[in-house]
């Protein structure tokens, strides 16, 4: 496979470029307020201001707090490239002259090492994220290069690079407790051709699963040294660490080549979103060390699935995707992105869930555990909000994929697409409506990806060439004249949903889905004096659906069961009938939005 990155222009008028938008006039405000509310750039400013004296004060924050900043400005990179806005240049060029200032002259930088007496660099690198903080910095110099108004970031980051391929060489095989430096690396060396960048990617790869780091009480899945990456086919540990190094490893298969990588990580795949994935697109079930649980342990009321987990999972699908042009890659990617993802974010894009739970009992408080029944607008421990930042930023880059035969639409989405050779204009009101209208100039194939649910599509096509009739789960292919038109019809009906039997937590229970997104029942939809524990959905019923401004709910009959008194009674085999009340389900992405209230997706059975 060759597959490339079209240009890309999402309609702002479309669920997902109405979200890039937001983003780029909330998002990244919010999270630069915040990352100097917090004092992760005052972290920076006193080691600048201290030159080669002991710095003032101290370090504050956790020790990857450097990260919050630079996901930030992989934010406005992104942007930048996207609008040639230059609304940040102040914030770079302050940014600049604090990374200048800080990195020493070895090229070394972290001001949680630098700026806390008696920690030297990459001692502790099973908890100091440095090289996880790296990673980030080469992230966001990549996007501001491409972004084309950046040359000093980008010039402080390889330094930063050029340390680790001095420092961390064969001589000193270390490795950091939290992948994400792999990745970053091989973007570095996609974007200047310097191949210590893609060996230093290799040898921190190669090196995992080797028990370099001492454990502590986590073991050694939780840093992802468990098992070396090719027979590591379980996903294990905090989920995480387990998606960015997957991340890293497709990453390092696309410019090597090495096909026992992409073996280990189809293995890997199959496990991850085949047995330990919520249907919203969650990943890591265990609150406990955020990690993934066994197969099938996926509790929707104890889901932890944090945000940054969901938008690893779609960063690796991507990677999948260019490996192998299979369309479920690019399916997985639309389940988190619509959902989990979506959901983790306010309608005012300033507040933000960091867990991801599928239910929210009755009188709930996860206030301790950063599972509030309400987004919150910052976390101690921030890594969520610019992560959705810099992923926003960059949607764009994700909707299709081009090679030398033509384009391949992947997120149906309402936007331009252009490969060398085609420009796709889609209108659609998708994912609320499912009519896709594409209108093509030049020539060339296009393929547009038809989701699983999609039984029953239908194509209708002028000036053009059916190759491939639409195939749920696979693509439609279309050989195109210029000026050709291409309708193509996904069913919308909502679809009732079950889990394998083996989630235990949920027999018994369906969920709704109407086209890529999961819905969910909400306290505050629901006749006073009921409450969402008490209700049960009778299968048979038929769901109608109201449009609601863009969006769209669904009304069906249910039944109220009356609560019980006992905890454990006597089994009968008929129990008590209920009341028939009439329900309202909304996307589970919208939940929380009206006030913290219980919530379900998982729905028993009348
Ligand atoms: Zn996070």
């Amino acid at each position: 496979m060759n597959l490339h990155r079209p240009a890309v222009e999402l309609d702002p008028a479309s669920l997902l470029g109405g979200w890039q938008a937001l983003n780029a006039t909330a998002t990244i405000p919010h999270c630069l307020d915040n990352i100097r509310r917090t004092g992760v750039l005052a972290n920076f400013s006193r080691l600048a201001e201290a030159g080669a004296e002991a710095p003032q004060g101290k370090f504050t924050g956790f020790w990857f707090a450097d990260s919050d900043l630079y996901k930030t400005l992989e934010a406005i990179g992104w942007e930048m490239g996207r609008t040639g806005t230059d609304q940040w240049a102040a914030v770079l060029a302050e940014a600049a002259d604090l990374l200048e200032r800080v990195q020493t002259s070895d090229g070394y930088l972290n001001t949680y090492v630098q700026g806390t007496a008696g920690v030297e660099p990459f001692e502790h690198l099973e908890y100091s994220h440095e090289l996880y903080c790296a990673g980030h910095l080469l992230q966001a110099a990549v996007a501001l290069h491409r972004g084309g108004k950046d040359k000093r970031i980008f010039a402080v980051a390889r330094r930063v690079a050029d340390l680790i391929v001095n420092a961390l060489g064969d001589d000193r095989p270390l490795i950091d407790g939290h992948p994400e430096v792999e990745t970053a690396l091989v973007e570095l060396y996609r974007e200047t051709g310097e191949q210590s960048y893609l060996r230093a990617a290799e040898q921190q790869i190669e090196r995992r699963g080797r028990q370099i780091l001492p454990t502590g009480g986590f073991g050694s899945a939780y840093y992802q040294d468990h098992l070396p990456v090719r027979e590591a086919t379980e996903a294990m540990g905090h989920s995480v660490r387990q998606l960015y190094l997957a991340a890293g490893v497709t990453d390092l298969y696309l410019e090597n080549g090495d096909e026992s990588l992409l073996h280990a990580m189809e293995q890997l795949w199959d496990s991850a979103f085949g047995s330990k994935m919520y249907i919203t697109g969650g990943h890591g079930s265990r609150h406990r060390d955020e990690a993934y649980g066994d197969p099938y342990e996926l509790p929707p009321d104890r889901a932890y699935a944090e945000t940054c987990a969901s938008i690893a999972a779609l960063q690796w699908c991507w990677r999948m995707l260019l490996a192998t042009g299979h369309a479920r890659y690019a399916e997985e990617m639309e389940r988190a992105l619509y959902n989990a993802i979506a959901a983790s974010m306010a309608t005012n894009g300033t507040a933000f869930f960091y867990s991801n739970p599928l239910q929210l009992r009755t009188g709930h408080d996860g206030s301790t555990e950063d599972s509030p029944s309400e987004r919150l607008p910052w976390y101690d421990c921030a890594c969520c909000p610019p992560n959705l930042a810099r992923l926003l930023a960059s949607l764009h880059g994700y909707a299709a994929t081009s090679d030398t035969t033509g384009l391949q639409l992947q997120l149906l989405s309402a936007g331009t697409f252009a490969s060398d050779t085609l420009t796709a204009v889609v209108e659609t009101g998708y994912p609320w409506d499912g009519d896709i209208l594409v209108t093509v100039s030049g020539q060339g194939e296009l393929a547009i990806r038809v989701p699983t649910w999609a039984a029953g599509a239908s194509l209708a096509v002028t000036d053009a060439k059916v190759i491939a009739e639409p195939v749920p789960g696979e693509y439609v292919r279309v050989s195109c004249e210029d000026g050709a038109t291409i309708r193509l019809t996904l069913p919308m009906r909502p679809r009732l949903v079950r889990a394998d039997e083996r989630v235990d937590a949920v027999r018994g229970c369906v969920a709704i889905e109407r086209g890529p997104l999961v819905y969910c029942v909400e306290q505050a939809d629901l006749p006073d004096g009921v409450l969402v524990e008490q209700l049960r959905l009778d299968p048979s019923a038929t769901i109608t659906e109201e449009r609601d401004q863009d969006a769209v709910r669904l009304r069906f009959a249910a039944v109220a069961r009356p609560l019980e008194t006992e905890l454990y009674k006597a089994y009968q085999p008929d129990s008590p009938a209920g009341t028939p009340i009439t329900v309202t389900a909304i996307p589970y992405h919208a939940w929380a939005n009206r006030g913290p209230g219980a919530m379900r997706v998982w729905l028993p059975l009348a």
